[in-house]
């Protein structure tokens, strides 16, 4: 216990954590380890504030070759629910967040074979010319990585290409939690962590704005993996900004992964390294033996709190850390604001997330002004102010309740 208590002073008094303190921060008692956590957000950012912003998001192909098996929203493509937007679906899209007042918008989709590399430019430039006020993030570095492979150009001449085209920014999407071991549980065809690491990379040197990077738990991992990846991200900032390229990491966001209906669920790997296929009780009790088992919605809930506190303290380099209310509930969302998060979202659909909030039975959130005052009481109720930002978090214009302009 004591050399918790000194992880969390050092950490509230600015001191970077060790991957060995950050470790024992999962076992530090849950309220101590919020008000560490809660400490440095209001040492970190403007303590009066909670950030929102009114956002969207365009999946543009649900056509995947990569198959991940947790993965609810792909289709293979002669699959009869497989589908692309055209770039008339892609315009009307935008127009209706035009009609919100969106800030910005995420742009993404699977890995699908049959769209040539001059789609994604064609796209980017009539979205851009269209919507010149609107921030573009668009893609991962999965997406990246096959558009790598369908041209034979390198992932940093497709990132400038795009940057030309109109993308503003590439998110750290497909990151989930960055140990090989770990990918290799759910989706053994996903990005393998070199790749993502050198592709954000790459992003961050040529100027493309990185609003988020994430970690998705509950894919089989050990806290000491979750660890290892919070460590890689905070070693990806620290070297832009030594290297004071164009770009960094501007926020973090973590949320648990609902493998229960996948077919990941059926995979999962012993601690002897055994690949074996289990039903979803013996995969809770595989997951329980490894240290990363919810059992329950209040479980799940604990845990997401307390990685949310940990990442605050773990990732002193990352300014803003997100609350999630979509798949959290407000309520949980208003105590992750007081957990460390600075940063309150969504207020759009989010990517190929939908397809896990439908199959989790919960509505897709339209921006409303409904919507907007449930997300002001969310933020009020924990006694900040909302303040409405951009992808840059740059506060825009006074709280209030705009709408429909
Ligand atoms: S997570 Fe992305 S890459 Fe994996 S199957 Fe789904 S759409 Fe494809």
């Amino acid at each position: 216990m004591r050399n918790i208590s000194r992880a969390l002073e050092r950490a509230t008094a600015g001191k970077r954590l060790s991957a060995e303190e950050t470790l024992l921060l999962y076992e530090a008692p849950i309220e101590e380890l919020r008000a560490a956590a809660d400490e440095i957000r209001r040492q970190k950012t403007p303590p009066q504030l909670a950030y929102y912003v009114i956002s969207g998001t365009i999946d543009y192909t649900n056509v995947c070759s990569v198959g991940c098996g947790f993965c609810h929203f792909y289709r293979t493509r002669h699959h009869p629910e497989a589908s692309t937007l055209t770039l008339e679906e892609i315009l009307g899209q935008m127009e209706d967040m035009r009609k919100v007042g969106a800030r910005l918008i995420l742009f993404q989709g699977g890995i699908n074979p049959d769209l040539p590399f001059e789609w994604y430019e064609e796209v980017l430039k009539a979205v851009k010319s269209e919507y010149p006020g609107i921030h573009i993030d668009g893609f991962s570095p999965e997406e990246v990585l096959g558009m790598e492979r369908l041209t034979g150009r390198s992932s940093k001449e497709v990132l400038e290409r795009l940057k030309q085209a109109g993308l503003d920014g590439l998110p750290g999407a497909s990151a989930e939690v960055l140990v090989d071991d770990v990918r290799r549980l759910t989706a053994p065809t996903r990005i393998p962590t070199r790749d993502w690491c050198r592709i954000i990379e790459e992003a961050l040197e040529v100027g493309l704005h990185s609003s988020w990077v994430s970690m998705v738990f509950g894919m089989g991992e050990t806290a000491k993996e979750r660890v290892s990846h919070l460590t890689l991200l905070r070693q990806i900032q620290d070297r832009a900004l030594e290297r004071s390229y164009p770009s960094r990491f501007f926020s973090f966001k973590v949320w648990p992964m609902r493998l229960a209906s996948t077919r990941a669920s059926r995979r999962v790997v012993s601690r002897g390294g055994k690949v074996y296929p289990v039903g979803p009780e013996e995969y809770q009790e595989n997951q329980r033996e490894r240290g990363a088992a919810c059992s329950s919605a209040e479980e799940t809930a604990a845990m997401y709190l307390r990685e949310v506190a940990i990442a605050r303290l773990a990732l002193d380099n990352i300014p803003n850390h997100s609350a999630l209310w979509l798949t959290q509930g407000f309520k949980v969302a208003q105590m992750a604001l007081q957990s460390g998060a600075n940063d309150l979202q969504e207020t759009g659909a989010i990517n190929a997330v939908n397809a896990a909030v439908l199959a989790a039975g919960k509505a897709l959130p339209q921006v409303t002004p409904q919507l907007l005052s449930q997300i002001f009481n969310c933020i009020e109720g924990v006694g900040r102010k909302p303040a409405q930002r951009d992808a840059y978090y740059r506060v825009v214009e006074p709280a209030g309740l705009s709408y429909g302009h």
